[in-house]
């Protein structure tokens, strides 16, 4: 036997039993962009990787660490530095939005996008090199009133999907205003114990102080001493984030503060927010996260925008769910179409045929073997009725319940009917 081709490290075959609580989470997906207003966008999987390097930072993780470098056929060393596949979605709709001037359609811009995106990282429990996100993001839009709404949109989300106990965790990092200071007094606070730090901090510390914060490996007592961003806002950002916080709790909605939440993009400004399951908020389990990015807009060559995106994890969110037990149940029942006559294959196809026409999701025995052999098949298919010809044309039919064992006899254009609940 020839040797077998095994899937790339670090991505996952969804099977078709993974489909139902796949697209159950997708239909809310599509639901929720509907209702909130936000109108689809679907970029490129591929970009230059300059678009990244300007729109994520290059001291961000994604971008240092973690581009997926594709080649353009001949595989040269330019080429390979040329195009990445995209580690997230903002950067390409930003492109998207400046390429096409959509900066002149009705303000604020909301938008959405769904699919896949790829980071070159190792792989462990709920990190993939190829993951999905559900992306919404509001352009010209300067808050807090969104801020809070999207907030709202990821609670509903989850809840929707049946998703118990998720929490928000809340920040601001401040703007260009107040955040040079603020940089200032991290780079003043670790610089002298950077000997505590680990190597990946070391190196943060020297291109992107604020990402000392995120590091995992950070010893929590040196966290909990460290300066606080939300000490550091000026007065701009401060009232922002005061009127954020205060939407919140008209709507009820809890929230906990995390002064080491920065996320790893460059761009970021003011607001960010990581929403977990409750007792796991360890850095590898958000289930989405998203902030401001009041400064990217300019960097990509528009005109300078406000604005906030969220990008929600799928696989996350669905294994999650699953693990509460959410999403267990069966799709839409299947009607097996078999024949007495083991050879009545043109018949089947036909009544088939017009049953599918007629709307019934149907699935039909292909082969020429004993109706019992048929029937046992249709239930170990999951089929919720199977429908008999009793004669090679199928002008005489028996519908049977293959769950009771009920039979009925009945005339093709009662089938439909019959099926419903
Ligand atoms: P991030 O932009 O890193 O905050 O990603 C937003 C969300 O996407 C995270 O909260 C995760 O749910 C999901 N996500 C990010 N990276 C991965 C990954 N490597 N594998 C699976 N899900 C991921």
């Amino acid at each position: 036997m020839a040797q077998k081709i095994s899937a790339p490290r670090g991505t996952r075959d969804l099977l078709p039993e993974d489909a139902l609580a796949w697209e159950r989470v997708e239909a809310v997906v599509r639901d929720l962009s509907a209702r909130y207003g936000f109108e689809r966008i679907d970029t490129p999987l591929f970009e230059r990787t300059e678009l990244f390097a300007r729109g994520l930072g290059e001291s961000s993780d994604a971008v240092e660490k973690e581009m997926f470098r594709v080649s353009g056929g001949k595989g040269s060393e330019e080429e390979l530095s040329e195009w990445a596949l995209r580690p997230e979605p903002t950067a390409g709709i930003v492109r998207a939005y400046v390429e096409h001037g959509l900066h002149v359609r009705p303000s604020p811009l909301r938008l959405w996008t769904m699919g896949p995106m790829f980071r070159y990282a190792r792989p462990q429990a709920g990190r993939y090199r190829q993951f999905t996100q559900w992306d919404v993001e509001v352009i010209g839009d300067p808050g807090p009133m969104v801020d809070a709404e999207l907030i709202e949109l990821a609670h509903r989300f989850y809840a929707q999907v049946g998703l118990r106990g998720v929490v928000a965790q809340l920040n601001s990092i401040g703007d260009g205003v107040c955040r040079p200071r603020f940089r200032e007094a991290l780079l003043a606070y670790f610089t002298p114990l950077a000997d505590r730090l680990s190597a990946d901090s070391q190196h943060r510390l020297r291109v992107n102080p604020l990402r000392v914060l995120d590091d995992k490996e950070l010893d929590p007592a040196l966290a909990a001493g460290a300066p606080k961003s939300l000490d550091y806002l000026c007065d701009a950002c401060r009232a922002h984030f005061d009127g954020l916080r205060e939407l919140l709790d008209r709507l009820q909605l809890p929230f906990a503060i995390n002064h080491r939440l920065v996320r790893g993009l460059d761009y970021y400004t003011r607001t960010t927010v990581e929403f977990y399951v409750a007792g796991r908020e360890g850095q590898q389990d958000a289930l989405g996260g998203g902030g401001r990015y009041d400064g990217l807009i300019e960097v990509l060559g528009g005109q300078p925008a406000a604005a906030i995106g969220f990008g929600l994890g799928i696989d996350r969110t669905v294994i999650a769910a699953q693990a509460q037990g959410a999403g267990g149940e069966r799709g839409p029942s299947v009607l097996a179409v078999v024949s007495a006559s083991p050879n009545a294959l043109a018949g089947r196809l036909r009544i088939a045929t017009a049953l599918r026409d007629a709307g019934v999701p149907v699935r039909v025995d292909g082969l020429s073997r004993k109706l019992g052999r048929q029937l046992e098949s249709a239930v170990k298919a999951g089929a919720g009725w199977a429908l008999i010809l009793n004669d090679p044309e199928g002008e005489r039919l028996t519908l049977r319940d293959l769950a009771s064992g009920e039979q009925r006899d009945l005339a093709l254009d009662q089938v439909p009917a019959a099926l419903s609940p």
